[in-house]
């Protein structure tokens, strides 16, 4: 595994400034917190999450992790904003749910946790960073073996450069211009190749679809165009 560190100070630093907005459910964070109740409920569907232990990577303010929380996983959250993690402390006090949050690297964590965390979810995250395969690397390595990996990120094509960052950042402003760059972008077969490297096994690969005219969001087995998850096994 590669030992420099996999982080872009550039795109954590967008997040910091945004912290203090990720609770509020109409603001910069509505997305996240539109297509929350989906994909907790999805991840719960597929792998009851209740007194499982699950390490969310790139928790950010703390959507997800409080879903996972309620659902009665033991969570860890990391992340590596300042003001993210201090967003998503005062939040769980705020909400009386117990969970750790730290600034720590999936890398680091997993130098120190191996085969730790009946399931690893990283969402919306490994497009902000420099190499996400080394991201899922430490994923599977963070993961007991016969555990669950849960990844979600966004395609890199033409419609989903038309809908993830013309549509989404510069006409329906859901987004703040900048939050996500083409390059960066990640396509299903990379993911799934980068998971095979890792020794991983793809369980399933799910779309999640936007309709701009009634602001639903829903998850489909048939379009992966623009975001889509994918649940990966850990071997025995
Ligand atoms: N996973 C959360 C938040 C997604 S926003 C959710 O889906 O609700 C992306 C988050 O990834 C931000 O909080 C940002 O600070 C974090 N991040 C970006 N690069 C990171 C890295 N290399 N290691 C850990 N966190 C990172």
């Amino acid at each position: 595994m590669s030992k420099k560190i996999n982080v872009d100070q550039h795109e954590i630093n967008k997040f910091e400034a945004l912290a203090s907005r990720w609770w509020d459910k109409q603001g910069d964070f509505k997305p996240l917190h539109d297509i929350n109740p989906l994909r907790a409920n999805w991840v719960d569907q597929e792998t009851p999450v209740s007194g499982k232990t699950l390490l969310d990577i790139g928790c950010g303010g703390g959507i997800f992790s409080e879903s996972m929380k309620i659902r009665g996983a033991k969570v860890i959250g990391i992340d590596m904003g300042v003001a993210p993690l201090s967003v998503a402390k005062m939040h769980a006090l705020e909400t009386n749910l117990e969970i750790d949050y730290l600034q720590c690297t999936a890398e680091e964590l997993a130098t120190q946790k191996p085969d730790s965390f009946d399931l690893v979810c990283c969402l919306e995250m490994l497009e902000h960073v420099p190499d996400p395969r080394a991201i899922i690397e430490a994923c599977a390595s963070l993961t007991k073996r016969g555990g669950t990996i849960y990844l979600s990120t966004i395609n890199r094509n033409i419609k989903a450069f038309l809908f993830a960052i013309i549509g989404a950042e510069h006409i329906l402003r859901m987004l703040p211009i900048g939050t996500h760059q083409y390059a960066k972008l990640i396509k299903p077969s990379e993911l799934a190749h980068w998971a095979r490297l890792s020794d991983l096994i793809i369980e399933r690969i799910v779309g999640m679809t936007y309709n701009p005219v009634t602001g639903i969001y829903k998850l489909t087995d048939k379009d992966l165009s623009v975001n889509y998850l994918m649940k990966l096994s850990k071997p025995l």
